[in-house]
């Protein structure tokens, strides 16, 4: 059927006075319900531009969206009414950001926050909201969740906040939820929570999940897909396992080389070397040519396009073929 979320040539672009920033440059990628696709890429690499643009956050200068579709149940959400769009973002996608200390509001409950969203969205008495609010702080295990309800976010650990978070985005049971790193602020062992809670209510409610992030390690038990992006471009997409198995792009092989591994201790990690390019200034023929230890004169010259080599399987490499068997 029809993929719940469907982004395509999306471009967009920061109109600054140094020049025009071309953060996202052309990208595709789906998500159907009860999908998990994790979008993978460091600071500056278009996966969280691109999630803003789904949400329509980048409605207004100094951004544009000069081409794309970001197609939601078939209808491009680019070209329906604002206010058809707003429908959308508010009750249908909701998203989880990585601060939830910002993102709650201080002076509030957090019991009086998560009622508000039933009192706005479903005219529910306040007796009521609060009700459903502590329900909804039982599903995602904040122990002992009717005495909790009275606290302010402050007086709840990180974790905690961030499975506020989370019951803040499912209240109005979402077709898709977007979580832009969702647990880098988190200690490894309560992101390892966060994010097995995530996936179980994700599998739970057959919601569609993106998940943003620029660790590799995090999303390798719950992602079903993964996209990698680069310079603001995707550069490599695959089924999670054949992602691990044998990437098929040298920026994804660096990647995974650089994650720590138990069975490794001791050894030195690798890292890519370099830092990703200006978006004002991206290297010619392909991004990553600067940083790649297969880059080959071809590579600065002609920029890769987006090869297919399988089922859900592509790199943006010329020499996909030798990194894949490499
Ligand atoms: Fe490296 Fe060349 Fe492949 Fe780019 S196209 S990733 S520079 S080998
Ligand atoms: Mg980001």
């Amino acid at each position: 059927g029809t993929p719940l979320l469907q982004v395509r040539d999306l471009h967009v672009e920061f109109h600054t006075r140094d020049g025009v920033v071309k953060a996202v440059n052309g990208v595709n990628y789906s998500v159907s319900a009860g999908e998990t696709l994790a979008v993978l890429g460091e600071s500056g690499s278009g996966k969280s531009v691109t999630a803003q643009a789904i949400m329509g956050i980048l409605d207004m200068p100094p951004a544009k969206i000069p081409r794309g579709e970001i197609r939601f149940r078939g209808e491009d959400m680019l070209t329906m009414s604002a206010d058809a769009r707003r429908r959308l973002r508010g009750a249908k996608i909701a998203m989880i950001f990585q601060d939830a200390l910002s993102s709650l509001n201080p002076v509030l409950t957090v019991g009086y926050q998560l009622g508000e969203m039933f009192r706005v969205h479903q005219g529910l008495s306040k007796k009521a909201a609060l009700a459903k609010a502590v329900d909804l702080m039982d599903r995602v295990k904040i122990p002992a969740a009717r005495s909790r309800a009275g606290d302010y976010p402050h007086q709840f650990s990180g974790g905690m906040r961030q499975r506020i978070m989370i019951a803040m985005a499912l209240a109005l049971e979402p077709d898709l939820i977007i979580a832009d790193e969702p647990t880098t602020a988190l200690d490894v062992t309560v992101q390892a929570q966060v994010m097995d809670l995530l996936a179980e209510l994700q599998a739970e409610y057959h919601m569609g999940l993106i998940l943003i992030t620029h660790d590799l390690g995090v999303v390798a038990d719950v992602a079903d897909k993964i996209a990698v992006m680069y310079a603001g471009r995707i550069v490599e997409t695959a089924p999670v396992h054949e992602l691990y198995r044998n990437p098929a792009h040298p920026y994804t092989r660096g990647l995974l080389d650089s994650i720590p591994r138990l069975d490794h201790k001791g050894q030195e990690l690798y890292a890519i070397k370099g830092l990703p390019p200006n978006l004002l200034n991206v290297p010619q023929g392909c991004a990553f040519h600067p940083r790649c230890p297969k880059a080959q004169d071809l590579c600065r010259t002609d920029t890769p396009a987006l090869h297919t080599l399988g089922e859900g399987r592509r790199s943006a490499c010329h020499f996909w073929k030798e990194t894949v068997n490499g």
